[in-house]
């Protein structure tokens, strides 16, 4: 099925995919499977998105590995056998390579190329795409699968660049490995990837210094080996499995608790507790009571909980209360999960700097410089790792380059956040989907993305079998599904704080970047979308058909 037509407007490609992650190289997969000529350009020297630039030590899934892989190919999912239920990146990254190859997919893929304009030709009812290798591609469709957390943020510090150590954010961390024998090292932050690196590099470092704005609700990872027999049971459970993630409200295959906190009895809740404790990374999440999100009270029981279980861990009773946060309860920010990230700090050769205390004023030539009470106080360090986030959501897309009808840039359009259908699209912006961007939903990412790459790919056949060469989302629609987001917005107690609304980014304007309604929302909303004729788009004929 090709929309590629002759005459001026002719195109190089029906659809240029922009991202080399798990979300582009299933966009590719589907795309030429439908028959569309496509073609996939990413930045990065090599497949894998998130997992070609975070090789941090101790980078690894916080999705069960098997839940995290491609479900479109039985074969592929009984040849792939995941080591651990929470794979480390080396294996996720030869994983991507792997289904790559195995369906061929390297042949339309451009690697070291960075898109960083893309215009739409409204005459021609295409984008035309520019790399910072000076070559222009025409296509019909553009797609970006550009990612949520593909814009590492460094704080702008005073001094930066004149440290003459070792420095590296997590995200963009250089294939070498970083050798951390008998080194100070600082790391940065502690959300999901800074206490993932801690108790990584602790056996090797001479000393290590935690540097933490926010305390986050950390919880433990249980990551184990994936034995033969669970091998075979995941084999025989495929169809089960597919089914289960396929629909599933998180994307994870963990049982659902239709209980609320005080259904039970406290010594009946405390129980319950120390199970979540036990259990595997997000199902402290998805398997609590239903109404933790919902409850205060459920809410402080279960921090509470944890707080108890840090005292525990911690023996230095100040360093345990730092380590408890108290600017906001479990799900307000993403929680991580970790291996042994408190027990590192009983550990003489770790101390934790608290920046609300003691700001950081400046990075030197030799180390970080805070403000204690007492003046300015430098520690010296070999490497900083900055594990300071990302810019959630639209960061990617904002710096593409786009430009859509009428001259208009993506970056003026969403000035105040962004708004979208589906988290797919954007009125003005026509012909460009970006699965996987703002107002996705939060869980276990391929699942969703697989989804919206499934109805990018439907609705571009939809378009191609009634003869449509343009598809723009309505008005309407564009303006119902964005105050959907907006109004759950206002309810939720999920992702309050940081990323997700972009209150980690100096100047970003403050908007919720997830489809609050979740995945079941995109399901209705798609079901409604379908059932009425695509209506919800205005969908018409290129300027050489309108001629035909
Ligand atoms: C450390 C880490 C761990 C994570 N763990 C999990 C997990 O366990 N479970 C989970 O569900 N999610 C996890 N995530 C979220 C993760 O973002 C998604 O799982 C997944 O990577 C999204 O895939 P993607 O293909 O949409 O985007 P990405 O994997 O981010 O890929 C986007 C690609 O687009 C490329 N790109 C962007 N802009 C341009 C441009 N202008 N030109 C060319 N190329 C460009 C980037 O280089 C990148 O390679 C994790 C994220 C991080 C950072």
């Amino acid at each position: 099925m090709s929309s590629t037509n002759g005459g001026a407007s002719a195109t190089d490609v029906d659809v240029l995919i922009v991202g080399a992650g798990i979300t582009g190289i299933y966009q590719l997969h589907r795309a030429r499977e439908e028959g569309f000529s496509a073609l996939l350009l990413e930045a990065g020297d090599g497949v894998g998105g998130c997992w070609f630039w975070n090789r941090y030590p101790g980078c690894r899934f916080d999705s069960e590995s098997y839940t995290y892989g491609y479900l479109f190919s039985e074969e592929l999912f009984d040849e792939w056998e995941w080591s651990e239920h929470f794979a480390g990146q080396p294996e996720t990254e030869r994983y991507l390579n792997h289904v790559v190859d195995k369906f061929d997919l390297r042949r339309d893929m451009h690697f070291g190329v960075r898109v960083t304009g893309a215009l739409y030709d409204e005459a021609n009812g295409t984008w035309v795409v520019t790399t910072d290798d000076d070559n222009e591609t025409r296509c019909r469709f553009l797609i970006a699968a550009t990612g949520v957390l593909s814009v590492p943020y460094t704080p702008d510090i005073e001094g930066r660049e004149s440290f003459r150590g070792v420095q590296h954010h997590t995200g963009l961390w250089p294939e070498e490995p970083v050798d951390f024998r008998g080194k100070r090292v600082a790391i940065v932050g502690t959300s999901s990837s800074g206490v993932q690196v801690l108790p990584t590099i602790l056996p090797d470092v001479a000393s290590v210094t935690v540097y933490q704005r926010t305390a986050n609700w950390c919880t433990p990872l249980n990551n184990r080996p994936i034995t033969d027999e669970e091998q075979a049971e995941l084999r025989a459970g495929f169809e089960q499995l597919r089914e289960t993630l396929n629909t599933s409200r998180s994307g994870f295959a963990h049982p659902v608790n239709a209980k609320n906190a005080f259904d039970d009895s406290p010594e009946a809740r405390q129980a319950f507790y120390t199970e979540l404790w036990n259990s595997p990374g997000f199902m402290k999440l998805t398997y609590n009571y239903q109404d933790l999100l919902f409850n205060e009270q459920a809410n402080r029981e279960w921090c509470d909980f944890i707080a108890g279980k840090i005292r525990e861990l911690v023996h230095d009773p100040a360093t345990a209360e730092k380590l408890i946060p108290t600017d906001h309860g479990f799900g307000g920010k993403r929680p991580p999960f970790v291996i042994g990230y408190f027990e590192a700090f009983n550990d003489p050769k770790v101390s934790l700097v608290d920046l609300r205390e003691t700001p950081m004023v400046r990075v030197t030539e030799t180390g970080i410089e805070t403000q204690g009470e007492s003046g300015e106080e430098l520690r010296e360090f070999d490497i900083i790792v900055w594990a300071t986030g990302f810019d959630f959501g639209t960061g990617a897309l904002n710096r593409m380059g786009i430009i859509g009808r009428d001259g208009r840039a993506l970056t003026e359009h969403w000035a105040d956040g962004p708004t979208t259908f589906l988290g797919l699209q954007t009125r003005g912006f026509p012909n460009l989907f970006f699965p996987g961007g703002p107002h996705a939903a939060a869980g276990n990412n391929p699942r969703y993305n697989g989804d919206l790459v499934d109805i990018v790919t439907d609705t571009l056949v939809y378009a191609t079998e009634h003869g449509f060469d343009v598809i723009e989302v309505s008005a309407d629609s564009e303006e119902r599904w964005t105050r959907m987001v907006d109004k759950g917005a206002a309810a939720t107690t999920f992702g309050t704080i940081g990323q997700y609304v972009g209150s980690n980014i100096p100047g970003k304007p403050r908007r919720y970047l997830l489809n609050t309604g979740g995945r079941l929302k995109l399901f209705e909303i798609r079901a409604d979308v379908v059932a009425n004729d695509y209506k919800a788009y205005e969908m018409s004929k290129g300027p050489d058909r309108r001629s035909l």
